[in-house]
């Protein structure tokens, strides 16, 4: 009897190999990336151009983000296993994906019901059972949520609000696209020491803005 064997579909391997040359090494996030299919979180007009390396539209004005950020911004969390991880940003689920498959909990935060709505669906449907997303502010996250191992931000933030920072554990990470909304955004990575914060700038970076409040849908 011969093994089925299901040989990558090319453009699968063109995704990885985009991914290893523009410098993501880490095993466990590359073989997440392959995991994860992507053409579920785009919108379905889009499904041939899943797996090029851009960024697409979602639906309320958001973007998915391009599959290398995704990668670049997972590697810098250094994940382990037993992480609780918070993102805020939920847009199509995808980054929430990712993390999810490299950690114990993902806590994904909203703006856009519509979204959330979608993304929880999708997430569900793929059986990535620890993901919660919730419609909510991420400029206001809900005390009870407790505190994380690592804090993702994919929407641009004028500043890292303090308020973020102190739900850091201790050696807790966070990652953030910083600057105006419109123009040069910078990536920045803050550890939480003993003594504070140290702060590091990565790549720039375009990502939509982080808008306060729940978004009034019509
Ligand atoms: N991580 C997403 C892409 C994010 S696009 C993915 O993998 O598809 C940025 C998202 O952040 C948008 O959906 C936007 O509505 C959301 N957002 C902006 N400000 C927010 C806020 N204050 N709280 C929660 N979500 C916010």
């Amino acid at each position: 009897m011969s093994m089925a064997v299901n040989p990558k579909p090319p453009e699968k391997m063109m995704f990885q190999l985009t991914l290893r040359r523009r410098g993501i090494s880490d095993q466990a996030v590359l073989r997440t990336m392959e995991e994860v299919p992507r053409e579920v979180f785009v919108e379905p007009r889009d499904r041939d151009d899943a797996y090029r390396d851009s960024a697409l539209a979602i639906p309320c004005g958001q973007t998915i983000s391009q599959p290398f950020v995704v990668a670049y911004m997972t590697e810098r969390l250094q994940l382990h296993k037993d992480h609780r991880v918070l993102e805020i940003g939920t847009g199509s689920g995808y980054q929430a994906a990712i993390l999810s498959r490299l950690c114990k909990h993902v806590l994904t935060i909203e703006r856009y019901r519509t979204l959330a709505d979608s993304a929880r669906k999708r997430l569900e449907g793929l059986g990535y059972y620890n993901v919660e997303v919730l419609l909510g502010d991420g400029f206001d996250v809900p005390a009870g949520a407790g505190d994380f191992d690592r804090i993702i931000v994919t929407a641009a933030m004028e500043q890292i609000p303090d308020k973020l920072l102190q739900r850091l554990e201790p050696g807790g990470i966070l990652i953030a696209p910083v600057g105006p909304h419109q123009g040069a955004q910078t990536l920045v990575r803050a550890v939480r020491t003993e003594t504070g914060f140290e702060r590091k700038d990565l790549v720039d970076v375009r990502f939509v803005p982080a808008l306060p409040g729940v978004a009034r849908e019509m």
